[in-house]
This record gives structure tokens, C-alpha cells and sequence, in this order.
């Protein structure tokens, strides 16, 4: 099965995509890493996506159609791909149809993680993601601690996109452009809203048993 995990930004789709994708076996793609992992290589591309990641704009659709083309092509990874932050417009959830027909595959679920706006200001604030491990925490919710974490605290980093004027161009590009993709999934009986406020093992556990309910 492929899952689609849909929110706002800070909404906790990159912790849920980690959680569900140990649970069900599956590989998470985030679009996001996807472009930091480009910006890094210093490609042709890379100034171009860091600028508009850093405004918080969303990168043209022909270069994320591109990069989800060679994940979804890879058999490694047929039928068993966990998407966070992607499709983010109409035309790419329209794209990513084709895209399974193509390499024979579906999407079988699509959660969206309501969240309310001042709750999730306060979580891009304080996340940290491990660059050795590629976890994320919380200074406030979720702090990384032995028990959670392994590795040591100097890897804990903040995103350079976590700032107030990016965090509000990105909630006003989410509202215009990702709201219709509800919709689209709506129309296909894809889509469960899943409370994303609660305690994040209670958020996996309504999203598992929802799967576990409708899996054939
Ligand atoms: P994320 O890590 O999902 O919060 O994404 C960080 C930034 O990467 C976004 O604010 C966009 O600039 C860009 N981005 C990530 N995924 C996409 C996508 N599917 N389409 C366009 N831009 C994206």
C-alpha cells in the first residue's frame, strides 16, 4: 500500500511518516529531505530550490514530479511508500495518479492531520532534527532524551526555513494551494481527517487502526 500524509506544515507528518513507516514496512519519501538532500549536492539546481525554500515557496512541480518518478520507478520500494509533504498542489496529486498507473501501483490511503495555526508555531519553533539519524524533536513537546534518542545532542539541529516570515509564507501557500487537494482525495474516498493535537502515540494508533480496518 502507499499512504499519502497530508497538513500543515508543522502539522507532524514527518514524525507520524517515521512511526508508520517502521510499523507497516514501508519508505518514507518527504519531497522536503528530497531538495535538502539536492541543495547539499551543490547541483545546477541547488540555488534555485534553496531560494524558494528559504521563502517559503514551493518548488516548480517538474522538479518534484521528477524526483518522486525515481523513487516510485524503484522496485525496491513497490507499493510500500509512505509520501510526507507531497503531493502539496492539485497538478502534482494529478501527476502522481499517472504516476502509479504507470508502475502498476495505487494509493490506498490518505490521512490529513488537523492542527490549528498558534499550536504549530510554537512546534516549528522548537523542532530539532538529528542530522545522523534523521529523527525529529521538540525542545517543548518532545525532547530528545537516552531514552528516545540515541545519538549525541551536538547532531540536534533547527531548519533554516524555521523562521517567522518563512512559517507564515508557508502556511498561506498551504491554504492556497493544498486545500483543493483534500477535496480531490474526498471525491475518491481516500481521505480520513485524524485529530494531529494529541499525543503523537495516540495520533499513530487512530491511524493504524484505521488502516487495519480497511485493509483487504
Ligand atoms: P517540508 O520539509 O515538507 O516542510 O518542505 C520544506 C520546503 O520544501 C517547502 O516549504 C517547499 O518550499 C519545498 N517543498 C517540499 N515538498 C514540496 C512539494 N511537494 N512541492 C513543492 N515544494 C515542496
Amino acid at each position: 500500500m502507499n499512504i499519502i500524509l497530508l497538513g500543515l506544515p508543522g502539522s507532524g507528518k514527518g514524525t507520524q511518516g517515521n512511526i508508520l513507516s517502521k510499523v507497516f514496512n514501508l519508505y518514507k519519501v518527504s519531497t522536503g529531505d528530497l531538495l535538502r538532500d539536492e541543495i547539499k549536492k551543490k547541483s545546477t539546481l541547488s540555488n534555485k530550490i534553496k531560494t524558494l525554500i528559504d521563502k517559503g515557496l514551493l518548488v516548480p512541480d517538474d522538479i518534484i514530479n521528477n524526483l518522486v518518478e525515481n523513487i516510485l520507478s524503484n522496485k525496491n520500494y513497490y507499493n510500500r511508500l509512505i509520501f510526507d509533504g507531497y503531493p502539496r498542489t492539485l497538478n502534482q496529486a494529478k501527476h502522481l495518479d499517472v504516476l502509479v498507473k504507470k508502475y502498476n501501483q495505487k494509493v490506498s490511503f490518505v490521512f490529513n492531520l488537523i492542527v490549528n495555526k498558534d499550536f504549530i508555531i510554537k512546534r516549528f519553533f522548537g523542532r530539532q532534527v538529528c542530522s545522523k539519524c534523521g529523527l525529529i524533536f521538540n525542545e517543548f513537546y518532545y525532547p530528545s532524551t537516552n531514552e528516545n534518542h540515541q545519538c549525541d545532542p551536538k547532531f540536534l539541529q533547527k531548519r533554516s526555513d524555521d523562521n517567522e516570515k518563512t512559517v507564515r509564507n508557508r502556511f498561506d501557500t498551504h491554504s492556497k494551494e493544498t486545500s483543493p487537494i483534500l477535496n480531490y482525495y474526498r471525491n475518491q474516498n481516500l481521505l480520513h481527517e485524524v485529530d494531529g493535537l494529541v499525543d503523537i502515540s495516540l495520533i499513530s494508533k487512530e491511524i493504524r487502526q484505521i488502516i487495519h480496518s480497511l485493509e483487504t
